[in-house]
């Protein structure tokens, strides 16, 4: 091999006089820092989706069979509460009223007495009847069956004037029910292994969070899909990406994950 007629530094002598000039250029860019590119991290999604399909097994089971209106009921009083304790709620309240329109008729602290172990019993109390009475104001009844005939967007942007109402009710209220329109939840399980997964910012929050990582997903996805996709990420938040201590030796995602063993 021919010697480096060039060597990167002498053992002798004084250093070279700076140039008189322009001052150096500052270092490039990382790379690293650049945003991501969006081919690259739709690509990705549909790469976490095909592994944690083959971990959960996709198709995965509806678990409820819910009339579009009862599920957006069980949704508000799901935020934030475990689903053993929301069921119980939603359970109750089915018991206690032979239908939707006795609940908007019942005194607030009752309907709030019987939802008490749930989160916050005191706001979503009146935050429920709140919506099934403007559900009535503006339907003239308490049935949400219509949003059948509407393409997705118009039915969640329809359900998102209700009173508190956010995206991942309205999703949840498509893809959950018995409409089983094609929409994607994203609860914090969900959010919190896209997050460490480097699919969004770890900065965006959970609402903001579903038009960017729909949009990461193949447009022609059905509603099965869809839910699969939501159902695997969040069954892997609970299962093995954990809040504290996630198991990042027994992750199938752990060589595309940037948090990989960085998370205590
Ligand atoms: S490698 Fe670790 S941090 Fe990344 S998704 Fe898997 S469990 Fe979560």
């Amino acid at each position: 091999m021919a010697p480096n007629p060039t060597p990167r530094s002498s053992p002798a002598g004084p250093p070279a006089p700076r140039r008189a000039g322009r001052p150096p250029s500052p270092p490039a860019r990382r790379s690293d820092t650049a945003p991501p590119d969006p081919a690259e991290l739709a690509a990705k999604a549909r790469l976490v989706h095909e592994r944690l399909c083959a971990v959960y097994g996709c198709p995965i089971g509806y678990f409820h069979d819910l009339d579009p209106l009862s599920e957006l009921v069980s949704s508000l009083l799901s935020h934030r509460t475990r689903n053993a304790d929301s069921g119980r709620a939603f359970q109750a309240l089915r018991s206690r009223f032979a239908d939707w329109a006795a609940l908007v008729a019942a005194p607030t602290d009752e309907v709030e007495r019987l939802i008490h172990g749930v989160r916050w019993p005191e706001q979503k109390a009146p935050r429920i009847q709140a919506v099934l009475a403007r559900v009535a104001q503006r339907t003239g009844g308490l049935d949400l069956g219509f949003l059948a005939a509407m393409e997705p967007a118009a039915a969640r942007a329809w359900l998102e004037e209700l009173p508190g109402v956010g995206p991942k009710t309205s999703a949840a209220v498509l893809s959950f029910s018995t409409l089983r329109m094609p929409a994607l939840p994203v609860d914090s399980h969900h959010h919190r292994v896209a997050a460490r997964l480097g699919l969004i910012a770890p900065d965006l929050a959970v609402g903001p969070s579903h038009p960017v990582l729909r949009a990461q997903l193949p447009e022609a996805w059905s509603a099965q899909d869809l839910y699969d996709n939501h159902e695997v990420l969040m069954l892997h938040g609970q299962k093995v990406c954990h809040h504290r201590r996630p198991a990042c030796g027994r992750c199938t995602l752990a060589d595309l994950c940037p948090s990989a063993f960085r998370v205590a």
